[in-house]
């Protein structure tokens, strides 16, 4: 009997970003053809890369005529998506429900069976993320010979995840949007802001960063250029209309040519915050944009060697303490020991996802946004042959509404901590909020605004959160607020009382918010909105030099051991984070100066 009725069929599946959709083609017995027809999945990490499912389930399905494709570690939500997609596709297209389960049970490719291996090569790079990424190009731009191996199914990491914004200084495009800055200026503000609460900053580090953030994005967009040399791979690629390269006068210009310069909060002057593509609009964007124009040169273009779904557990030493090679766990069990000639690059990421290492700050009940795997290796690797790993203060905490971005943005509302204090000035970039509520030793955060429209002090998302009323955050009174909210109604009520005279004179005494965002917040109804705890960058972590080697207490280096990126945190922050561009720009430059370093280049 026949399976399917012949044809194309549509089924629909839900992504990280929304319905997927997939069109298939069926004779009477075999699955034919699958395409994914529309999706908003991400670039890096559910397509775009030689890994990502896009790529590779169409073709699989086809081929094993089977929906049991194992999943892609790092995409799991766009590889479900797809499988949900053509099994809807396949129902319209007549399959029974014994042939469904039959396709769905049926074998699908076979899991790699490695065995226990030894490989001897130059340098090894722990974790393709931006400091990794950027470190195997430079070692093979140097031509030695290059391994990265990354736990998950695709690279990226938390840079993938990003919000894609590169902080620069004196750059060209912001002298296009007449921009006035400079290496000096952002130094001054990073020390600054990052020695507000304690003398955390490495300066020599800082002004090595800061010196080169404008050859870092130069770097970055020559090698988005490169990539997007293959117009016609790269170009078939579903881009946004607003982010798809444009032409002009006959020449493609590359995505770094048509981007904008931003301000992350308007307060923070002048604007350096520069976005991938897609990026506008202070919180969006996309830092897959980053990683897979840099995963696409050195797989591609350097044929460089990525080992996927592959774990970093420990370092290897010699008996002075030099590093010869790291031990990693093969998605199987397997080991893999690799001999590393000229030294190792650690460059796993933070650690937001180990709750252990989180515990030791001051944040509860929050969630990360980071990918599962950022749990901190690197750390506990190189700590256990004598690395100084410094444990800071604080992680990068964001206080955000989970139903809309509220707490990220211009907001300039009331907010108070879980007791009901004004802590700060809300119109302040996001960090400095997040900082102040955490510092008063809250959980959470609230915002506090009225219960009908126009919602004061409000720029964006707040109508969403309360039509969506999961939980209706609005009270009559504020002492009713404070019971939904869990405080003391009286300090609640001082708080929001004490506001008010300040809204009406015109002048926040307390907090120095400038009056025109001191917006009344009047009834009849009032809403607080929850801010939860977010851990997105972790600080701390790796004492590197400014040649990226990793350092011990006594101040001497390890020997071929380097680390970049947020491993390697130490000196880069202070209680709060500077502003967003920082970690990605950090990343790029010392995951450079990394793989230059081990393979005895000139430093930049
Ligand atoms: C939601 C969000 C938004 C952000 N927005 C911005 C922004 O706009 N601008 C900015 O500058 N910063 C931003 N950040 C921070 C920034 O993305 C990161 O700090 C930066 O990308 C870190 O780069 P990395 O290379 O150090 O680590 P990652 O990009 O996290 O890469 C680390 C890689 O190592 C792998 N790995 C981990 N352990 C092992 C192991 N044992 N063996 C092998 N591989 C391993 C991981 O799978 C991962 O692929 C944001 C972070 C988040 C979560």
């Amino acid at each position: 009997m026949a399976k399917f009725n012949p044809g194309t069929y549509e089924g629909s599946g839900r992504g990280y970003g929304g319905k997927l959709f997939a069109s298939v083609t069926v004779s009477e017995d075999r699955i034919e053809q699958v395409k994914i027809t529309q999706h908003k999945e991400y670039r890096g990490i559910g397509w775009g890369l030689n890994t990502t499912p896009m790529e590779l389930y169409p073709g699989l399905i086809v081929e094993y005529q089977s929906l049991n494709i194992p999943t892609v570690v790092g995409a799991d939500l766009t590889a479900a998506a797809i499988l949900e997609a053509v099994a809807a596709a396949l129902k319209a297209a007549g399959a029974s429900k014994e042939t469904l389960a039959e396709i769905k049970a049926a074998p699908g490719p076979k899991a790699p069976d490695y065995q226990d291996e030894v490989r001897t090569l130059d340098v090894v790079v722990c974790g393709a993320g931006a400091g990794g990424l950027a470190a195997a190009i430079e070692a093979k731009l140097a031509g030695a010979e290059v391994v990265i191996v990354e736990k998950q199914g695709v690279t990226g990491g938390s840079t993938a995840r990003s919000g894609g914004k590169l902080l620069g200084a004196g750059t060209k495009w912001q002298k296009k949007q007449g921009l006035m800055d400079s290496p000096e200026m952002v130094y001054d503000y990073l020390m600054e802001v990052g020695n507000r609460n304690g003398d955390f900053m490495d300066k020599s580090k800082n002004r090595y960063l800061t010196d080169h953030l404008n050859q870092t994005l130069e770097w970055l967009n020559s090698i988005e250029a490169t990539v997007l040399g293959d117009k016609e791979e790269v170009l078939a690629q579903p881009w946004k209309p607003e982010t798809a390269p444009v032409e002009k006068d006959g020449v493609l210009k590359t995505h770094y040519d048509v981007l904008n310069v931003e301000p992350i909060h308007v307060s923070l002057q002048p604007w350096r915050v520069h976005n991938s593509p897609g990026g506008g609009g202070q919180t969006n964007g996309q830092g897959g944009e980053i990683s897979t124009p840099l995963t696409l040169y050195y797989e591609n273009d350097l044929h460089g060697e990525i080992i996927y779904n592959t774990a970093m557990e420990s370092l290897l030493t010699d008996e002075n303490g030099t590093v010869t090679g790291v031990v990693c766990t093969r998605a199987n069990g397997a080991k893999l020991t690799l001999y590393a000639r000229k030294g190792v690059i650690l460059a796993t990421g933070g650690y937001g996802r180990n709750k252990e290492m989180v515990a030791r700050y001051p944040v509860a009940n929050y969630f990360s946004n980071t990918p599962k795997g950022n749990v901190g290796d690197g750390l506990v690797a190189a700590e256990k042959i004598g690395a100084l790993n410094y444990e800071h203060p604080a992680v990068q905490v964001v206080y955000t509404s989970l139903t809309c971005g509220i707490g990220i943005n211009d907001e300039s509302g009331l907010i108070v901590n879980d007791r009901g204090e004004r802590v700060v000035n809300e119109w302040s970039y996001q960090y400095t909020v997040s900082d102040a509520i955490a510092r008063s030793g809250s959980n959470c955060g609230w915002y506090i605004t009225s219960g009908k429209e126009p919602y004061s002090g409000v720029q964006f998302g707040y109508k969403s959160a309360v039509a969506k009323k999961s939980k209706d955050p609005c009270a009559d009174s504020i002492e009713g607020l404070a019971q939904k909210m869990g405080c003391d109604p009286a300090v609640l009520r001082a708080t929001y009382d004490r506001y008010c005279e300040m809204v009406a004179k015109g002048h926040d005494d307390d907090f120095g918010k400038p009056a025109e965002f001191l917006h009344p917040i009047e009834g009849p109804k009032f809403a607080a909105l929850r801010l939860h705890p977010c851990v997105t960058v972790t600080f701390g972590g790796l004492e590197t030099d400014i040649s990226a080697r990793v350092m011990k207490p006594d101040g001497s280096v390890i020997p071929h051991l380097y680390a970049a990126g947020e491993v390697a945190g130490t000196g880069m922050y202070g209680t709060q984070y500077p502003t967003c561009g920082t970690s990605i720009g950090g990343a790029l430059f010392f995951g450079r100066i990394a793989g230059r370093a081990v393979t005895n280049q000139a430093l930049l």
